[in-house]
């Protein structure tokens, strides 16, 4: 039964997963061997012309071979068998721990600050820079197509600092300029709009439905809503309670205040005691439908569902049942007009940020023709320049060379290539997560390492799926499907961005890449719980078992559409994020200040001597803009000291 059945789904057909296995390539048609099976017996697996990490498909995001060196530290099992350091001779100004966005601005600012030909090393343990922001590129026949594997998009429910504006301006990037690249109404034509997918397994029944409310935070919000029928279709259609049906209307329509014996701070301070699903229930009413058919709505943002995130929250979000209530705002503007999606996401501002970095990296002069230029990892770790980036590296040790008030100069222990080196600098910047920081930095004091340890990650999948066309999705009238009841819980055509060289697919016969997305977690547990059992949950998944699940959701949804899972994909790349989003406190979940007075993510960005301590975790905001901010600060630390 099985293998017919796998059969069906195409579990068969060699397409490019097929030449990876759990990220490992098998056969010989593949070109490319993640670099920690190259490690053994090769050193510098990045020279190879055809070293190319946004190409490979299968497991990739936080990809096998990544972590198994920091996990051993956190098992205590490392320094056994860790054998004696290699010094590598190497002394720079400044070593940077983490190749992501924040560890990139972090090198961006102290070039600035103390000199263009400052030195500088940044170690990175993926086989890519960038961090969450991660470029997926496929291959249709002689085309390219890009996919962003994890951060999708400038944008913020803040507005972006001055420092983080001149940074995105600095590079090139003008984001008032998007629409220009954005061709708005490419995938709304002849009815097309966003859907909901009712799942037989949760709703009794399976069937497509238009969605005549899509919650803002799903990947698509600029596409045009779905036509004037769409609430008539929904209202009619979809396969839940009658009543359950006039409530979803009732809530996403009426301007009602629910709590009109209070004030604005009084209601304010009850929403963010309560859930956003209490709230439905208890407040405003609804019938238990609607938070069957809501659950999972709130998870792409806030990696758990409505019945762990605060009311309050939900308001702030812009969820439905809160216009009527009079809730003054409190200054945080959902900046909807700064907002900037490239191809690949942000991955294009780490690839910019890279360019300044070390030019001869990536070829070109504009933030037009960086879409489609080719990354040359070969020059990331060259003698010659004065920024070297070390892929593959995990950084194990970092300490001051003697007392730390009067030490001159930071050693970093690294791995790589399954041996442990060292290197020496000025300064250390500490741009990884946080929750890594208490294993390598044994001179911080304990409760740092206590706050550094308590911003536990977002885990978060987003997979990329090269279709041979997008008919299936034109036939059903879709270009964006919420499955609440699904595997993944979203899935996407991307946004219609062309821009430089770089043209997205345009018609249904096109391939295309297709986003789909999945926060693991566990309802009805503490949102902190939840994030340890999804992450558990995605360290344990094996790629086949992924792949199945995408086969089996797909043909599901686009079934009745002519899709074919054995005959219409062409490659999948799984972005697998244990550790995603920096953890955001909750008001019902969190104390937001600590005895002291501070927030935990004050405590734990504290610098140490001659160490400072970035990242977006140093924030507790799941944003580019706070990794940039951070950077700005860490960098201030050590260089005003
Ligand atoms: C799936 C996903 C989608 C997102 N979407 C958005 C979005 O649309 N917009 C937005 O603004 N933000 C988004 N974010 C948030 C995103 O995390 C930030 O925008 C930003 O990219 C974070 O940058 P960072 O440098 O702080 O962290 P990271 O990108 O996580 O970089 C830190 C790096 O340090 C490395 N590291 C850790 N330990 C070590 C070690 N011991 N040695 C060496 N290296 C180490 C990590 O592997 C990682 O590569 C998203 C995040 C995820 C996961």
């Amino acid at each position: 039964m099985r293998d017919s059945r796998d059969r069906q789904l195409g579990m068969h057909r060699k397409i490019t997963r097929r030449d990876f296995i759990n990220g490992v390539a098998v056969t010989a048609g593949s070109s490319l061997l993640p670099p920690h099976l190259f490690a053994a017996n090769t050193t510098d697996p990045e020279k190879s012309s055809d070293y190319y990490p946004p190409s490979l498909t299968g497991l990739r995001g936080s990809h096998p071979g990544s972590f198994d060196v920091a996990h051993s530290l956190r098992d205590g099992t490392f320094w056994e068998s860790a054998g004696k350091p290699e010094d590598t001779g190497e002394t720079y100004d400044l070593i940077i721990v983490g190749g992501g966005i924040s560890g990139l601005a972090a090198a961006h600012f102290y070039r600035k600050a103390a000199g263009q030909n400052s030195r500088i090393l940044i170690l990175e343990n993926h086989d890519d820079f960038g961090g969450h922001a991660k470029r997926n590129e496929f291959q249709a026949g002689k085309r390219t197509l890009i996919g962003y594997g994890g951060t999708y998009s400038i944008e913020s429910p803040e507005p972006y600092s001055a420092v983080s504006k001149t940074v995105i301006e600095e590079l090139g990037i003008d984001v008032k300029a998007f629409p220009q690249y954005l061709e708005r109404n490419l995938y709304t034509t002849d009815g097309r709009g966003p859907k909901i997918f009712f799942d037989e397994q949760t709703f009794g029944t399976s069937k497509l439905v238009d969605d005549p409310y899509p919650f803002p935070g799903g990947e698509t919000f600029d596409l045009a809503a779905a036509g004037p029928d769409a609430w008539n279709h929904f209202l009619a259609e979809a396969p839940i309670a009658e009543q359950a049906r006039k409530d979803v209307a009732r809530l996403c329509r009426e301007k009602k205040d629910y709590l009109p014996q209070l004030n604005s701070d009084q209601k304010k301070d009850r929403l963010a005691r309560i859930s956003y699903a209490q709230f439905l229930t208890e407040i405003a009413g609804v019938h238990g439908d609607v938070i069957r058919l809501y659950q999972t709505v709130s998870q792409p943002l806030f990696g758990v569902g409505i019945e762990a995130i605060a009311a309050l929250d939900a308001s702030d979000t812009g969820y439905p049942g809160f216009d009527g209530m009079g809730l003054e705002a409190e200054g945080l503007s959902n900046e909807r007009s700064y907002f900037f999606h490239f191809p690949d996401g942000n991955a294009t501002i780490a690839r910019l940020l890279l360019r300044k970095l070390i030019p001869q990296v990536v070829p070109g002069s504009s933030v037009t023709d960086i879409v489609t230029a080719r990354a040359n990892y070969a020059k990331l770790d060259e003698g010659s320049s004065p920024v070297r980036i070390r892929l593959s590296s995990t950084a194990v040790r970092v300490k001051h060379l003697g007392d730390v008030p009067t030490a001159k100069q930071v050693e970093v222990g690294y791995v790589r290539g399954g041996k442990l080196y060292t290197a020496r600098a000025k300064n250390a910047i500490l741009a990884c997560w946080h929750v890594v920081i208490p294993y390598i930095c044994d001179e911080l004091p304990s409760k740092q390492k206590d706050a550094l340890a308590s911003a536990q990650k977002v885990p978060l999948l987003y997979t990329n799926v090269l279709l041979q066309n997008s008919s299936a999705f034109h036939k059903l009238g879709a270009n964006s499907i919420y499955a609440p009841g699904g595997y993944h819980t979203h899935v996407d055509m991307d946004l219609p961005v062309s821009i430089g060289e770089y043209h997205c697919p345009r018609t249904p016969d096109d391939p295309v890449v297709i986003h789909m997305s999945k926060s693991p977690c566990k309802a009805g547990m503490p949102a902190r719980d939840q994030h340890a059992a999804g992450r558990i949950e995605l360290y344990g998944a094996s790629f086949s078992r992924i792949e199945r699940k995408i086969r089996e959701q797909l043909a599901q949804i686009l079934g009745p559409g002519g899709f074919d899972p054995a005959r219409d994909i062409a490659a999948i790349t799984v972005n697998r994020w244990p550790h995603g989003y920096a953890y955001e406190y909750s008001s019902l979940w969190d104390k937001f200040v600590l005895d002291g007075g501070e927030t935990p993510c004050e405590v734990a960005r504290k610098p140490l001597g001659r160490i400072a301590i970035a990242n977006s975790d140093a924030g507790a905001r799941a944003y580019t803009d706070e990794a940039i901010n951070q950077a700005y600060r860490a960098i201030g630390e050590i260089t005003k000291a």
